[in-house]
């Protein structure tokens, strides 16, 4: 128990000494509570004065006071010297002469910017994008599109299946059913997406992204096909790029074509790309089968309408000069700098 002025004065000494050399807020704020908290040290000395031998009470109690007061007046002056330290030592770590970093710039993937190109080329010629899942029912991927059960055309799109009915969609002309049983004609859409089938080498990919394209409306014909495509192509390639148009086949168009265009890496003359041929081909299409308009509730003899699909990535290959579809997915950041 402290009980002299002596004594008070050691502890005056001792805890001024101790703030001074503080060198963190927390542990002024520590001393303080041990010299002047409820339970500290110079406050059980005022609280017991009067315990204290009426001799020498009056001096303790007016040096404790006074100690307690220069204390009060060291923990502050302690606080606000450190705050300013604190603040001098940041201003240090900054040299404002230094130059500015500039933040990394990212690029958009080769295959959203063509994406992105392609699409807005049907946009302007009046079509309007559309988009639908990924998760499909065997109807609207193959049914619906005058492909049954049984039909040989299902043996070319290796399919991933959930259940007998459910599959991820092997293409985006699911896409062409789902917005004519909404919809009265006159329909302009295209419809861009990923799609998936079990299939992977150099240039085949399980997931790859198609856009296709449907327009249905009264007097529609094979011309206004050729027409859509070519300004498509000259757009996206050129005006000074041919195209050729060959009779295929497709269960959901009648009749059907493909369509190669002049090889735009050899200009025609023939190349590794297009295989010596001077053509690639790069679209399949076809006037819209009566039977897709029957699945939907369209009149077949009131209305006609052509259908288009295209491989995005086939696309991006053939406009970046890329031999291998797999560089699009391994997300190797010295192949994605370069566009
Ligand atoms: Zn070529």
């Amino acid at each position: 128990m402290v009980s002299t002025p002596a004594e008070v004065a050691q502890l005056r000494q001792q805890a001024l000494a101790q703030v001074a050399k503080a060198q963190e807020a927390d542990e002024v704020e520590a001393l303080r509570v041990r010299y002047l908290g409820r339970k500290g040290s110079l406050t059980q000395i005022l609280r017991t004065l009067k315990d204290l031998d009426p001799a020498v009470r009056r001096e303790v109690g007016r040096l404790a006071n006074e100690a307690k007061e220069a204390l009060e007046a060291a923990v502050a002056d302690r606080l606000k010297a450190l705050k300013l330290a604190a603040r001098a030592r940041e201003a240090a770590r900054i040299d404002v002469t230094l130059p500015g970093r500039r933040p990394p710039l990212g690029r958009l993937h080769p295959l959203t910017r063509i994406m992105a190109e392609i699409c807005d080329i049907f946009l302007r010629l009046g079509f309007e994008a559309v988009e639908g899942p990924e998760v499909e029912l065997d109807w609207y991927n193959f049914e619906a599109l005058n492909i049954p059960p049984d039909h040989p055309a299902r043996d070319m799109q290796d399919t991933f299946y959930f259940t007998d009915k459910v599959l991820l969609r092997t293409h985006t002309s699911p896409m062409q059913i789902r917005v004519m049983e909404k919809r009265r004609p006159p329909v302009r859409i295209i419809a861009p997406g990923r799609v998936y089938r079990r299939d992977s080498d150099m240039t085949h990919s399980p997931m790859f992204h198609q856009v296709e394209g449907l327009l249905v409306d009264r007097r529609v014909t094979f011309a206004d096909l050729k027409g859509v495509l070519t300004e498509f192509v000259h757009q996206l390639f050129g005006p000074e790029v041919s195209l050729r148009f060959r009779p295929s086949y497709f269960p959901f168009t009648e009749p059907s074509a493909e369509i190669d265009i002049a090889c735009v890496i050899c200009r025609g003359e023939g190349c590794r790309v297009c295989k010596i041929t001077g053509w690639l081909e790069v679209l399949g299409a076809g006037m819209v089968h009566p039977a897709v308009f029957e699945a939907v509730g369209y009149d077949p003899e009131e209305y006609t309408g052509f259908a288009f699909g295209l491989g995005v990535e086939r696309f991006a290959m053939l406009k970046y000069g890329i031999d291998d579809i797999r560089l699009f997915y391994d997300n190797d950041l010295r192949f994605l700098r370069q566009f």
